[in-house]
């Protein structure tokens, strides 16, 4: 089958590789209909990431239609239209039972990398180096798919393909930080960050009642999506002090709550040293929601580009009486619910794919998505 590769020079070119096999009785395989790049796919494009190897598959929010089905598999037919979590988990371990399945303890390819890297091993993902715990991605003809029943959801009729494929990661994504960071009716939120997930956290936060959401971005273009299609309110970060203007917008406190959604430290450019220990620069974003936030309010952080961050405000922190929070998406729990609002229009995210590419053109895309984020939200590729 094609699929969009990493090779040896470090860059993306789409290739011929093997079609996926069933390996597992609760597989599924897919047939893509849809795959969209993610910010977190950028800092594999950097080096950043160690661990890819020539023919890696890229790619991690998708959708397709069950082509194959193993023989444990109980809640998916061959022709289902599904969606499938960006991130792998097994519906099974102690986390996944407790409603935390990208804290799964079985998803990842690599948990003694992981263990190593986080200090316990989390869920896989697709389109992720296999020492980083990934399996092969979705910007391919065809993707296995295990642990079919706990992270493939069968898709309504009435939910079109540009609009289903983001219940995979950016939706849920953006969920986790309006649920987890605990929005509650009439609160003000703040939202770092315009792309695909801080639309969407901001779309949850107006959907859990929140009184005023206000998103802040550097691009004017991501920042008019916001208004047109999510109706809230923002900041361009260019031309005024953010802090002072999120005091305007909550009489005088500051935000109840701050979404950190800005995306993979992309274009940064580290230092060798820096690489080598994964130590980034802590994202702006992140100090000034701390410096934000009202006191007693909630920080929640859904960047997972930085691994080891220096000046934290810990004091801040402190002080404030802030809660900090994380997470990576729990779409195990919440596509279904996402699904619905979709299905209901209250979730609207086909403006997201700002641009189509046919899958063998899928490293132009990438390109596009790099290197012009003001244009390009999500590149989605369609397989052949
Ligand atoms: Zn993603
Ligand atoms: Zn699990």
């Amino acid at each position: 089958m094609r699929a969009l590769c990493w090779t040896a020079g470090g860059e993306l070119t789409v290739c011929q590789v093997p079609d996926p096999e069933l390996r597992n009785d609760h597989d599924v395989i897919v047939r893509v209909r849809r795959s969209a790049t993610c910010g977190a796919d950028l800092p594999l494009l950097t080096g950043q990431v160690p661990g890819l190897a020539p023919g890696d598959v890229l790619g991690h929010e998708f959708l397709g239609d069950v082509v194959e089905v193993g023989a444990g598999v109980r809640r998916h037919r061959v022709g289902d239209r599904v969606v499938v979590c960006a991130s792998v988990a097994c519906g099974a371990c102690w986390y996944c039972r407790r409603g935390l399945p990208s804290c799964c303890d079985n998803g990842s390819t690599d948990p003694v990398g992981n263990e190593a890297q986080w200090g316990h091993p989390v869920a896989g993902c697709f389109g992720q180096p296999r020492a980083a715990g990934g399996f092969a991605g979705s910007h391919a003809e065809y993707v296995r798919v295990p642990y079919a029943d706990v992270g493939a959801f069968p898709v309504p009729e009435s939910v079109g393909d540009d609009r289903a494929v983001f219940a995979s990661d950016a939706a849920p994504a953006g969920w986790l930080g309006a649920e987890a960071g605990e929005v509650r009716p009439g609160d003000v939120v703040a939202v770092w960050g315009a792309g695909a997930v801080g639309q969407l956290a901001a779309r949850a936060a107006w959907l859990l009642g929140a009184e005023r959401v206000v998103v802040v971005d550097r691009h004017p273009a991501r920042l008019l999506m916001a208004r047109q299609h999510v109706g809230v309110e923002t900041i361009d970060r260019r031309d005024t002090d953010v802090t002072a203007q999120l005091r305007e917008f909550s009489g005088g406190r500051g935000p109840d709550v701050c979404v950190e959604a800005v995306g993979g430290p992309a274009g940064e450019h580290l230092s060798l040293a820096d690489r080598f220990t994964g130590r980034a620069r802590l994202p702006e974003a992140v100090r000034e929601a701390v410096y934000a936030c009202r006191k007693g309010g909630t920080v929640f952080v859904l960047n997972n580009g930085a691994r080891h961050v220096d000046a934290f405000p810990a004091g801040t922190v402190v002080h404030k009486g802030l809660t900090v929070r994380g997470g990576r998406q729990h779409g195990q729990r919440h596509i279904p619910m996402l699904l619905d609002r979709m299905a209901r229009d209250e979730l609207r995210t086909e403006h997201l794919a700002t641009h189509h590419f046919p899958l063998d053109r899928a490293a132009e895309g990438y390109a596009l998505f790099r290197d012009r984020p003001d244009e390009c939200l999500r590149a989605v590729f369609t397989p052949p």
